[in-house]
């Protein structure tokens, strides 16, 4: 990894994707596994691949309400009528066999009877009496479901490493799979730093803040499924920070703290974890966000965030999440998508840093277009909560005129 020397000589200055490789590159799952019932997968990864034990679906069945029929007894190019043996149910397969000339009423999901292999559907067919009427320019097998045609029976259903939403739950179910192998919890230890910081629930005296920080973490590690310990807040005291350092480095495997690796407060904590274990206080050329420290102390990996509230969900999002699956076990995903779209704001930007905006993307005209969600200063949460994407201005970019075209990295996916 090649690392730029940033204005301290001590602290390198990384591009945001150097700094992003430089994480992931040295991370794996931690170890331990455990076995849980289908609805506990949820959120949680898989630990070994899910071999199908049986075909889905099961046997052949119809896609759709109609006729079973034997494509051999279909006059090419004309009607045919067929005599119409019985009817076929999801769940009530028909019995008999389907000989020449006859047909099977039969519904969706319904297993293809004996004898049959086409499936014309009701829409197109006339009954009449005792007989269906098929009309010519059918095709043969259509409107089939085969058997294991969604999962083969000993074939990979789910891979190792898939995070389990609410696909992967039906799909297990579809298996009749009633527990899985899935990687342990992620134990994360997260604490605030900062002489200013007042807890929530008691008046702030002159010059305090609440602490944010905690509450917006607690939020990103509980949906990631995490298992938490909330270390509160440690005041700037090298004897504080470093008994929860000890503290956390022994029961967790992650280590997340906001505030104190701004240069002045860097320079504080350095010597100390350094003497823990082996942290580097980067610069990372992003906009907010740009001081962040990694490393391990102790057993347990450090991820120190700034302290600004806006920069810690930036560097947890772009750094951190990310970090965290891959801990968790999660396979290599690729990188969030970015989409393309007009921008409608004037956004200032000098060329050098990568810039998250908060923004929030609308329709309007009948097109999508971004505009800025707010003000962006990196203490306002307020335009984060209101944006529903970043807007990502690549390092080499600069202003931004109305008609623009902007990337944007969307907060949420819908599954
Ligand atoms: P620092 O990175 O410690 O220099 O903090 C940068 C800014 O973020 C300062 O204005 C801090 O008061 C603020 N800040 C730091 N930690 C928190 C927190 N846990 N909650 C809210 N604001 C914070
Ligand atoms: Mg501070």
């Amino acid at each position: 990894m090649e690392q730029k020397t940033g204005a301290s000589a001590r602290t390198p200055s990384l591009s945001a994707d150097e700094a992003r490789s430089a994480i992931l590159d040295r991370l794996a799952a931690v170890p331990g596994r455990e076995r849980v019932a289908v609805r506990s997968a949820l959120g949680r990864v898989l630990a070994e691949a899910v071999i199908a034990p049986c075909n889905v679906p099961a046997h052949d069945n119809s896609a759709m309400d109609g006729f079973a029929v034997r494509f051999a007894d279909l006059t090419s190019g004309a009607e045919t009528a067929l005599t119409v043996v019985g009817t076929a149910f999801a769940g009530k397969p028909f019995s008999g066999i389907v000989g020449a000339g006859q047909a099977v009423r039969i519904m969706t999901g319904a297993p293809i009877p004996q004898g049959a292999d086409t499936i014309v559907v009701q829409e197109v067919a006339r009954t009449e009496g005792g007989q269906v009427i098929v009309p010519a320019g059918q095709r043969a097998g259509q409107n089939l479901r085969r058997a294991g045609e969604d999962l083969a029976l000993g074939g990979v259903a789910l891979p190792a490493g898939k995070r389990c939403g609410p696909a992967e739950l039906g799909l297990l179910a579809s298996l009749g799979v009633a527990e899985v192998t899935v990687h342990r919890r992620l134990r994360v230890a997260f604490f605030s730093t900062g002489d200013e910081l007042a807890s929530i629930g008691k008046p702030l005296a002159p010059g305090e803040v609440y602490d944010s920080n905690r509450y917006t973490l607690f939020g990103a590690l509980s949906r990631l499924g995490c298992e938490l310990l909330d270390m509160g807040v440690v005041r700037d005291d090298p004897a504080a920070l470093e008994t929860a350092f000890r503290e956390a480095s022994a029961s967790a495997d992650v280590i997340l703290t906001s505030g104190g690796v701004s240069v002045g407060e860097a320079d504080f904590i350095r010597e100390l974890v350094n003497r823990l274990g082996q942290v580097a206080f980067w610069k990372i050329d992003i906009k907010p966000g740009r001081p962040m420290a990694f490393g391990r102390v102790g057993d347990a990996w450090l991820f120190g965030l700034p302290g600004n509230p806006v920069a810690v969900l930036v560097t947890f999002y772009q750094f951190v999440q990310d970090a965290l699956l891959a801990l968790s076990g999660v396979a290599p995903l690729p990188d969030s998508p970015l989409f393309e779209v007009v921008c409608d704001s004037v956004i200032r930007k000098q060329p050098g840093r990568r810039e998250y905006l908060r923004g929030r993307l609308v329709r309007r005209g009948g097109k999508q277009i971004v505009e800025l969600a707010g003000a962006q200063g990196s203490g306002i949460l307020r335009s984060m909560s209101e944006a529903n994407c970043f807007i990502v201005l690549s390092e080499a970019g600069g202003d931004v005129a109305p008609g623009d075209t902007v990337q944007i990295q969307l907060f949420d996916g819908l599954i």
